[in-house]
């Protein structure tokens, strides 16, 4: 698992994952739990501080989420962890459960999908764990608008004067 997120933040779980990421989004659970789920080599994502500092005094890996709008949460995630904010849909994860996404046949959707989506669209995927159907519909605009928004804030993170 790469990220281990809080139930704070299902929002940055999904689109994460949708970014490619292994991303484990907790819900329900202490904060002793949460902490014994980031092993080595993952980050915690977490805005409660005291999460925060209680994951830095073990010595784990943790990142305090900052930010009002789901574009500015991303860029700061970005610029602190070299993250790349482009889709990769050979490499995005299924939203809902984080599981690997396959291509399907156009066929093997036509039954799952709404009748106008399976006339309008030819490329679907697949979630290999809850099989959950994919395609690249209207709201695709969206989220690249937002990856766009994102990595221009990147951009002005980058070059903004270190205080010290
Ligand atoms: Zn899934």
């Amino acid at each position: 698992v790469r990220f281990v997120v809080d139930s704070m933040h299902g929002s940055l779980a999904r689109w994460l994952r949708i970014l490619g990421h292994d991303v484990a989004y907790l819900r329900d659970l202490d904060d002793r739990s949460i902490l014994a789920r980031v092993g080595a080599g993952s980050v915690l994502l977490t805005s409660d501080v005291q999460l925060f500092r209680r994951a830095i005094a073990r010595g784990l890996s943790a990142h305090l989420v900052k930010g009002k709008s789901p574009s500015e949460r991303l860029s700061r995630l970005a610029a602190a962890l070299t993250i790349d904010l482009e889709v990769d849909l050979k490499r995005s994860r299924c939203p809902e459960c984080g599981d690997v996404l396959r291509s399907i046949e156009k066929s093997a959707a036509g039954s799952r999908v709404p009748r106008m989506t399976y006339a309008r669209y030819d490329d679907f995927w697949e979630c290999t764990g809850c099989r959950k159907v994919y395609w690249q519909g209207a709201h695709w605009k969206r989220i690249r608008q937002t990856l766009a928004k994102a990595r221009s804030q990147v951009k002005s993170i980058a070059t903004r004067p270190v205080r010290l």
